[in-house]
């Protein structure tokens, strides 16, 4: 398949490249004494998928080193603790015990709510238990309320918050984006990087990735991505170009000494730039919204960073050439993101930047915001996943004109946005690690109980497979080298059990990888597919 889809038999591969496409008969001759001959048997070949939006690090941790105690199947609170409790019993003594659910668990668990600290503390009151909801809520037990020094009185860090009981007004344990406030002792090196080989075949090349779009939580990861490189002779299993989170990560400063531009790195990791959060998180109640939420007249979710501080990183990434991921989930946020790329340019001019706003148009989108964005040609970045994992619960959070028509993708393709696939993915719902179920929810629009969301929103298959290849290499400044299979481009490729083109569109979502390969090797392989 080429960048216009159109197809070919069969293609060669050497040096990790492709270096011929075209009949079998073309083909055969290339063959030496050493070639892998990779015979479909009629199945359709695809380019390698790419996964624009990923937290490959923490996604390798919290599906291999946390408890697993995602609703479902854990229907109770009881089933919760029950779970971290046979966890606490198989890892050291020593060790924080981490459980991992998935978003917006209170209102998928039969009590309707979270659970508390006293909830936790029935798994240990004296090693410290922290429960995560995806990226923005996460739970701590008493132990480790104190030992981050959490207490009725104690001021809240710029971005976070911490729910208190409204009789005692002591903490409950529930606290919305703080997790990078909390001093979880690192996994070792050599957990995380088994973590991380264990989920790139488990997660990605099973699930036909090749190449992600990277977000990782600390600097560890970048250091363990080369120790991977080192110890298999230079090569991964997948592709990473990841993008330092700033200031959390690393300070902008510090990034800039290091005279790092977009691209810098191997075939197999490359820097890509910058991710900025603009605000919080949708499902903690955070992203931004000039209007309040359902919740609290005075609520209306909040900032993650001062706007002129956020213009100066903008600023200072485009003139460094970094390129710049903003996450920005309300209405607010997605102007304040625009604002900034605006004073880059009213600085330096308008050149080929591909600035990205993460999560711009899953809530309230409205068409004037992006004719902005497309007159200074920012990249909108929905996740077609969340359909499932939260449009159900997005009037009772932003009511009914703001949450009831949403993640946009139709709208957005006809305004000539390229929207890049991607999953979000960080363990909290593993299926959305898999192209084919997001494929599937932006063609069928379906919501976890059923229902048909933005319905008039739906794409194509022939779209959904572009998202996942041509936009997202597109959206890493990647499109000369990945996203289609034509001479010169990587030998990324899989082999899948359906032709998604013959397959009725409310079954996209079973299309299973029977192969996958990598710059020219055979990574995964279903034997006898
Ligand atoms: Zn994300």
């Amino acid at each position: 398949m080429d960048s216009s889809l159109s197809t070919a038999e069969a293609l060669a591969v050497h040096d990790s490249r492709i270096i011929s496409v075209g009949k079998n008969d073309e083909i055969k001759p290339l063959m030496g004494k050493k070639t892998t001959v990779l015979d479909a048997k009629g199945k359709t070949v695809l380019p390698g998928f790419i996964d624009a939006h990923h937290h490959f690090q923490i996604a390798s941790r919290t599906l291999n080193l946390m408890a697993q105690c995602h609703t479902p199947p854990h229907e109770s609170i009881d089933d919760v603790i029950q779970v971290l409790r046979e966890w606490a019993g198989q890892i050291p003594e020593d060790e924080w015990i981490i459980g991992q659910g998935c978003l917006l668990q209170d209102r998928k668990l039969k009590e309707r709510r979270f659970p508390t600290k006293h909830d936790l503390d029935k798994v240990s009151k004296n090693r410290p238990v922290v429960l995560r909801f995806g990226m923005h809520v996460t739970l701590l037990n008493s132990k480790a309320l104190d030992m981050l020094n959490v207490s009725k009185d104690s001021p809240t860090p710029k971005g976070a918050t911490i729910e208190k009981d409204s009789a005692t007004n002591e903490p409950t344990g529930v606290t919305r984006d703080f997790w990078n406030f909390i001093p979880i002792p690192e996994a070792t090196d050599e957990q995380l990087s088994q973590a991380m080989e264990k989920y790139i075949l488990q997660y990605c090349a099973a699930n036909g990735v090749t190449s992600i779009q990277d977000l990782p939580e600390s600097r560890a990861a970048v250091d363990i991505y080369q120790k991977l490189l080192e110890n298999n002779e230079g090569k991964l299993n997948l592709r990473m170009r990841f993008y330092y989170e700033v200031p959390n990560m690393i300070q902008m400063d510090q990034l800039l000494a290091t005279g790092f531009r977009k691209g810098f790195g191997n075939d197999y990791v490359r820097l890509g730039g910058v991710k900025i959060f603009v605000d919080g998180g949708m499902t903690s109640a955070n992203a931004l919204f000039h209007d309040p939420y359902t919740f609290s007249k005075d609520h209306y979710g909040k900032l993650a960073i001062e706007p002129d501080t956020l213009s100066l990183y903008v600023r200072q990434a485009y003139q460094a050439d970094l390129q710049v991921l903003m996450h920005a989930a309300g209405d607010k946020a997605n102007d304040i993101a625009l604002d900034a790329v605006e004073t880059a340019f009213e600085k330096y001019g308008a050149r080929d930047h591909r600035f990205r706003i993460e999560h711009m148009g899953n809530v309230y989108p409205q068409m004037h915001r992006f004719e902005r964005a497309k007159k200074i040609g920012v990249l909108p970045v929905p996740n077609m996943g969340f359909i499932n994992s939260w449009a159900d619960q997005l009037v009772e959070l932003v009511g009914n004109q703001r949450g009831s028509n949403g993640f946009w993708c139709r709208k957005l393709i006809d305004n000539g946005f390229p929207i890049p696939g991607n999953s979000d993915a960080t363990g909290t719902h593993p299926e959305n690690s898999n192209p084919f179920f997001c494929m599937g929810r932006a063609v069928n629009r379906k919501t976890f109980s059923g229902k048909l969301f933005s319905p008039e929103e739906k794409i194509s298959v022939t779209e959904a497979v572009k998202m996942y290849t041509n936009h997202a290499a597109f959206a890493g400044f990647e499109e000369h080298e990945k996203g289609s299979l034509e001479v010169g481009k990587f030998g990324d490729l899989i082999v899948v059990s359906e032709n998604p083109w013959e397959t009725p569109e409310n079954q996209i979502e079973s299309i299973k990888t029977l192969c996958t390969v990598v710059g020219g090797r055979i990574i995964y392989n279903i034997a006898d597919f």
